[in-house]
């Protein structure tokens, strides 16, 4: 696409319009309450949510796109200064309130960006998208994906939230002394927070600004700001942490719960050379589901006395509102798309989805090529970490075994890395430069 027509989650430069996939920081980097540069596309609910994160903005500048119905904006290409026809969907992202992807087309072709995603084949809301979605292709190839790559790495993969959420409940049921802690953002989440009060007939705390959110939301009744009502509060994610575990355990026993798609590591303390981190394998185990035409059948395997905690006061459990890797792996099959490019990135921290994935795409031979490439160099740098580590001396075989043996520490490293990166992404202005990395 030209450049200067479009920008999606990005809010530097100049673009005739602006589209917004949702309200989390990470996509919304750039934009502040004072926005001048042109009209916002967004869904409704994030519409109705915008004042809460930008007091003040000028709420005439967003225009409301409805779902699953096709839209079009006459742009005026810089260069030809003649008008072309934008046409755009908006379809489910089921991540968080309001969270959508957008399907454009025009005569660029046509490119999806999906924003954050999470496509549960399990899921009513992720079924009727797939059907949105494909109604809306009718047969015809995306050029590019523009795709949610958190969690594209083989180590990502996790249950349906329906599942994870009852782990959850299973663990607070579990503990019927202690109060309980969750770790949470401002948006998201809601659902697995609706589910807990429901089965287990409590409020949930959360703060006011939280509360107030809630409320807009339309969940009037589950939540409250008096901790005298319940054992179980949300709290915000940056307040989570081992040492307010510790605090709260000096008055009350407490646990806390994060809810997350990567186990959840803390730096060892100050002198000290464990590791500590918190890691929920308990009753879910990958090698435990079954196929069934594609869909993955989750089973429990035990009872909470299976669980590994690796932190006495925290449990993490696989709860995301991201897309898994299997996931990932349907969406891309789905789709088809003849090109890709992950949205989560930064100079130094990068999945590309084409690494594991082009395979699937129409564009075999480079993706094999760049797959190659990748193996090439983790293999090269495994073999320097080794030698750095074991010295000179060793022979080329030792180094070899040794370095197989750390294989899986570096996999697991690299996926450490895409976290501590997250924050650091940014959205895409469209350009044709972009599909040629
Ligand atoms: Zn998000």
């Amino acid at each position: 696409m030209e450049k200067g027509l479009i920008s999606v989650d990005r809010w530097s430069g100049e673009s005739q319009a602006y589209f917004l996939t949702h309200l989390h920081s990470d996509h919304t980097k750039g934009l502040s309450s004072s926005w001048s540069k042109g009209p916002i596309f967004c869904s409704r609910l994030t519409a109705k949510l915008f004042p809460f994160k930008f007091p003040d903005f000028r709420l005439s500048l967003l225009r409301i796109v409805a779902v699953g119905s096709w839209h079009s904006l006459s742009l005026l290409s810089s260069s030809t200064g003649s008008k072309t026809v934008l046409q755009f969907m908006a379809i489910d992202a089921h991540h968080c309130p309001g969270a959508i992807m957008f399907l454009f087309r025009g005569d660029f072709g046509c490119l999806l960006y999906t924003g954050d995603f999470r496509w549960e084949v399990t899921s009513d809301r992720a079924n009727l998208a797939r059907n949105t979605l494909l109604n809306a292709l009718n047969g015809s190839s995306v050029d590019i994906l523009y795709l949610d790559n958190t969690y594209c790495n083989p180590s990502h993969d996790f249950p349906p939230r329906e599942f994870t959420a009852q782990q959850i409940v299973d663990i607070i049921a579990s503990h019927p002394d202690h109060d309980i802690i969750i770790g949470i953002d401002s948006l998201g989440k809601e659902d697995l927070l609706l589910h807990i009060s429901r089965v287990l007939k409590i409020k949930i705390w959360v703060w006011p600004e939280r509360l107030q959110t809630m409320h807009l939301l339309g969940f009037d009744e589950m939540f409250t700001t008096k901790t005298s009502l319940t054992r179980v509060r949300a709290v915000p994610r940056y307040s989570f942490s081992v040492e307010t575990l510790e605090g709260l355990n000096t008055m009350r026993p407490t646990i806390g719960i994060m809810p997350s798609g990567l186990p959840w590591v803390v730096k060892p303390s100050e002198g000290s050379d464990n590791l500590f981190g918190s890691l929920l394998t308990s009753r879910y185990n990958i090698s435990k589901c079954t196929e069934n035409g594609g869909a993955r059948t989750y089973k429990s395997n035990g009872s909470l006395g299976s669980t590994e905690r690796f932190h006495k006061y925290i449990y993490s459990v696989s709860y995301s509102d991201h897309s898994s890797y299997s996931e990932i792996e349907n969406f891309i099959k789905l789709v088809q798309p003849a090109n890709m490019k992950g949205i989560v990135s930064s100079s130094t921290c990068y999945v590309d989805p084409m690494y594991y994935f082009g395979r699937l795409c129409g564009v075999n031979q480079p993706a094999q090529r760049l797959r190659q490439k990748h193996k090439r160099k983790e293999s090269d740098e495994i073999t320097l970490v080794t030698k750095s580590i074991f010295g000179r001396n060793i022979s080329e075989e030792l180094v070899k075994k040794l370095a197989r043996n750390m294989k899986v520490k570096y996999v697991r490293a690299q996926a450490s890395r895409v976290s501590s990166r997250r924050r650091v992404r940014c959205g895409a202005k469209i350009l044709e430069d972009d599909c040629r990395d």
